[in-house]
């Protein structure tokens, strides 16, 4: 059984370097390579031609295709919403030949945020004749309220289309899709199993579809995760984790006035143990670790009972999780008020996607085949903000994770500025439908053997 990502269970601790399973099938799939209609050899001018080609071809219906789905408001929230994109989705993937599934999930991982109906999570499963399993990821959900599409609808200005949700991540959902569509072109089957997972509750830290993520990621050669390329057309391979730590601390309520010393002062006792733990950043490892939140006592005139806390961090490798929780731990069993208790709940809200000799040497490929586009793609390794579903995927895995396969934008959760650049529709499908052609057929070997 694969371990689940939860605080119920020990968090796995990496004990040997990831090791590039998909390094020894794209060695031997060297020799076999893949084949396209009319029997050209992947990574020959022919094909490159006829996928750029194909990919040309796919420009106008994708951008169709992203229109349609910023038509449809799908909030993390709004699961009316993302049962109508799953929905539109799930008959796409099965007019491109996917057996396709809608999984529900009835028991998500709880955090503060945990909706109360999480939409489905649409899984396409499509199988060829040749070898190489590839995942690719993208989410259907947005951090946007229903109604808001109304005042923004979807516009194309200046080589540009703005919309709710468009680089986070609808077009990362049209260009799994039309990659699709670009293989099917091409008559190129030569993989042994392509997955679609394209989730509804990523916004809200995947409450829902983590656990399948990672077991998926670990049960293919390699992940290519279609967040938004970045303003500076770039993937990434490394993104930050994200925890929290909520402190309740329980005294005991007395009249101010006339009994303060009968109360048990649950601020002071707060106060002393937020700043007992004000130090808990380390950053020699990337540790960042703040309190955010609190709130103490109802009434003026009460010695407050009770008092909250919630400290927000980040780190960059999973092992860390563990350190912080330990710590924290530790530190709350020295007490200012006698009297009180203390409680702390942990939520691992998304896991750091670590860089790997794997994944970097797969991007590093990429960057190469985005050359015959005549663009150049950057490769960021550092992680930068938020997390993505790129690290649920890597967590129990050896392959590479790459992320940032959508298309080139920007502003993610800024409503009126979220838009997508039109140019980079075709580099980046072409990229994507290459990356997945060069795994399958093993074109990639001489940089991951390295
Ligand atoms: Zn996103």
């Amino acid at each position: 059984m694969t371990r689940v990502y939860d605080r119920r269970m020990p968090t796995p601790v990496r004990l040997v370097p990831k090791l590039p399973l998909v390094a020894a099938l794209l060695l031997a799939g060297a020799v076999a390579g893949g084949v396209v209609a009319g029997g050209a050899q992947v990574g020959s001018p022919a094909v490159e031609r006829a996928t750029m080609a194909a990919a040309e071809a796919e420009r106008a219906p994708m951008i169709e295709t992203i229109r349609e789905l910023v038509a449809i408001e799908s909030g993390s929230h709004d699961p009316e919403g993302l049962r109508a994109i799953a929905d539109v989705v799930a008959e796409r993937l099965r007019a491109l030949g996917g057996d396709v599934e809608l999984v529900t999930h009835d028991d998500p991982y709880r955090m503060v945020d945990t909706p109360d109906e999480l939409g489905p999570t649409v899984v396409g499963r499509f199988r060829g004749r040749g070898r190489g399993r590839i995942l690719l990821l993208a989410h259907m959900d947005t951090v946007y309220r229903r109604g808001q599409l109304a005042e923004q609808p979807f516009r194309i200005s200046d080589g540009r289309a703005y919309g709710l949700g468009i680089v986070d991540d609808k077009s990362g959902v049209a260009i799994i899709l039309h990659a699709l569509a670009v293989l099917r072109a091409l008559d190129f089957d030569d993989y042994e199993l392509i997955t679609v997972l394209l989730n509804g509750d990523e916004e809200v830290s995947s409450a829902g579809s983590r656990t399948l993520i990672t077991e998926l990621g670990a049960a293919h050669d390699a992940v290519f995760s279609c967040e938004g390329g970045g303003a500076d057309d770039r993937l990434a391979l490394a993104t930050a984790g994200i925890g929290a730590v909520a402190l309740t601390v329980t005294g005991r309520a007395s009249h101010a006035g006339s009994a303060p010393e009968q109360g048990r002062n649950a601020l002071y006792e707060l106060a002393h143990q937020v700043l007992q733990m004000r130090d808990l950043a380390d950053a020699d490892v990337g540790i960042k670790f703040n309190w955010t939140l609190a709130e103490a006592g109802a009434r003026r005139n009460v010695i407050p009972a009770r008092a909250q806390a919630t400290a927000d961090y980040r780190v960059l490798r999973v092992a860390d999780y563990d350190r912080v929780e330990r710590t924290v731990r530790a530190r709350i069993r020295n007490r200012l008020v006698e009297g009180t208790t203390v409680e702390v709940a942990f939520e691992r809200r998304r896991p750091p996607l670590e860089i790997s000799p794997a994944s970097r040497a797969l991007a590093a490929h990429a960057q190469e085949v985005y050359r015959e586009t005549g663009r150049s793609l950057r490769v960021s390794d550092q992680a930068a903000g938020g997390g993505t579903d790129a690290a649920f995927a890597a967590l129990e895995s050896e392959a590479p994770v790459i992320e940032g396969f959508g298309l080139v934008g920007a502003g993610a959760h800024s409503d009126a500025r979220e838009y997508v650049e039109l140019d980079s529709v075709v580099p980046r499908l072409y990229l994507l439908v290459r990356m997945i052609m060069d795994v399958a057929a093993g074109r990639s070997p001489a940089v991951l053997a390295r």
